[in-house]
């Protein structure tokens, strides 16, 4: 397994906050980078090339630090990936390039994404400028959320001369990675910086605009030549079970963005938490309580190990965060005492037949109910879809699956000519990231363009895994 976290064995009470959410791995120097490149084999169709999923020209940009060609290795990087700034430290490496390099199975794989993040720091400490607005060719696009899905799609129309508006409804861009991956995996800085690149190629986002709201998806198909669909899932689910209401039940998503956007010292933590769910966000939720100064936090999850969502290495990492789970286990009610959280009511549960999903369902053990003392519950059990635009969009004929947009994964089109979507509102099977939402805002830019410019274009359009299809 790639080393991609640094966890605390004992958590480190004598480190101030600010240090405990400091980001993992300290950038590596020139020396330490130069030598993992020199390990690098530089493959001839290369696995790791191909496990990512926007085609970054691996061996390339490796073998350019190794000759001390930085700046050129950013650009290859860049040249696939606009948010490879981002990519390199969010994404799931040990299930992506690391995993299927060569030398991941006898020796250590390369360190792919650190590597990536030293490329992208030297070109971002020098503010080199690797692109520019494309000749104007008179087509207006509308981009509706400014996520990693918003962005890569607006940049890529931007280089080729489109006339791009990319409207968000918050106050600042960069969807999730902004406000919803944790500050010591990605600091909030690296992703403003790359809704600051986007827009010097000329890319007007307008922010505090909510399409739907203040603007309507009729106006954006009317005014524009194409929309881009890219606004990703919503909040939290409620769980539906009696005490959700009490002072101290939190919505993941919203602790999660307390750490990206307030001070540290004023975010409130319990001294004994229980998180509900157990996917990635949910580890997230655990480790940020541990590092605040949470003394006991309890994973809850009603099916087995063997079935929990989080990655497996997100999973070891929880556990030497000192981060206890609970399988089996189904919440029943929040208990409260004066409007506040004091226990968690939970049901032991067993594995039956399979469900929809493939995977056993969880049954209840009857009799079984039993007490969680704790003063906060941290819910983390997915996030809901955005029915209110799906709503709207059908009104264009557009489908759902799931209730995700419908899209030909080719071109990532819609049932309707004009608009086409992508990111987490498409996702409605396998894994969501944000190396997946780039690769479909690529995959629509070069839909759009396509369909705007005719099919001569081709040979100019950037390789997708979709256009390899
Ligand atoms: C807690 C958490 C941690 C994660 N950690 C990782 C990780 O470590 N690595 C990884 O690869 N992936 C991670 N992911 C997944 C990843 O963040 C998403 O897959 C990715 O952000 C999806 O990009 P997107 O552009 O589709 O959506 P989002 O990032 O959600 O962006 C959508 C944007 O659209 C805006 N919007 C919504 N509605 C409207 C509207 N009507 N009008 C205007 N704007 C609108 C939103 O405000 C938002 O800015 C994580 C997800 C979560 C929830
Ligand atoms: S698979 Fe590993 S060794 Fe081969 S090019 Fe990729 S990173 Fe280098």
């Amino acid at each position: 397994m790639a080393e991609h976290y640094k966890p605390f064995k004992y958590m480190p009470w004598e480190m101030s906050l600010e240090e405990r959410f400091q980001e993992y791995h300290p950038a590596y120097s020139e020396r330490e980078a130069v030598v993992e490149a020199n390990r690098c084999l530089f493959c001839h169709d290369a696995p790791c090339m191909v496990a990512c999923p926007t085609t970054i020209d691996i061996p390339t940009f490796i073998r350019k630090i190794s000759t001390g060609n930085v700046k050129g290795s950013a650009r290859t990087i860049l040249e696939s990936n606009l948010l490879g700034a981002t990519c390199s430290r969010v994404c799931p490496v040990e299930v992506l390039c690391e995993g299927d390099c060569v030398l991941a199975h006898d020796h250590k794989p390369i360190a792919i994404g650190r590597l990536q993040r030293y490329a992208m720091d030297y070109a971002a400490e020098r503010n080199i400028e690797f692109f520019q607005k494309g000749e104007p060719n008179g087509f207006k696009v509308a981009v509706v959320g400014a996520g990693p899905a918003g962005l890569s799609c607006s940049g890529e129309l931007a280089k080729r001369g489109f006339d791009v508006t990319c409207f968000e409804k918050r106050e600042w861009g960069g969807g999730l990675d902004t406000y919803g991956i944790v500050v010591f995996r990605e600091p909030v800085e690296v992703s403003l910086n790359e809704v600051k690149m986007i827009e010097k190629l000329g890319v007007t986002i307008k922010t505090n605009v909510e399409i739907g709201k203040d603007i309507t998806f009729e106006q954006l198909v009317d005014e524009f030549d194409a929309v881009f669909v890219s606004v990703g899932l919503g909040a939290v689910p409620e769980m539906q079970i009696p005490g959700e209401d009490l002072e101290g039940v939190l919505d993941g998503l919203e602790f999660i963005e307390e750490t990206k956007v307030r001070p540290l010292n004023d975010i409130k933590y319990g001294d004994r938490v229980c998180v509900i769910g157990a996917g990635n966000t949910g580890i997230d939720c655990a480790t940020i309580a541990r590092r605040l100064g949470s003394e006991r936090v309890n994973m809850i999850y009603r099916r087995s190990e063997a079935e929990m969502p989080a990655y497996h290495f997100e999973y070891q990492f929880a556990l030497k965060e000192g981060v206890s789970f609970m399988f089996l286990t189904q919440p029943v009610e929040v208990i409260g005492e004066g409007g506040k959280v004091k226990a968690l009511k939970c049901r032991r549960m067993d594995l039956g037949e399979p469900d929809a999903s493939g995977r056993r369902a969880p049954v209840e053990v009857p009799g079984s109910d039993f007490e969680i003392p704790c003063d906060m519950v941290i819910t983390a059990i997915g996030q809901k879809k955005h029915s209110h635009i799906t709503e709207k969009l059908a009104k264009f004929g557009i489908k759902t699956v799931k209730g995700y947009i419908a899209v030909d994964e080719k071109t990532n089109r819609t049932d309707h000519p004009k608009i086409y979507a992508g990111g987490d509102c498409v996702r409605s099977h396998g894994e969501a990231s944000t190396v997946m939402a780039v690769e479909d805002g690529k995959i629509a830019a070069n839909g759009i363009h396509r369909a705007l410019c005719g099919e001569g274009v081709k040979a100019e359009l950037l390789p997708t895994h979709a256009s390899k299809r």
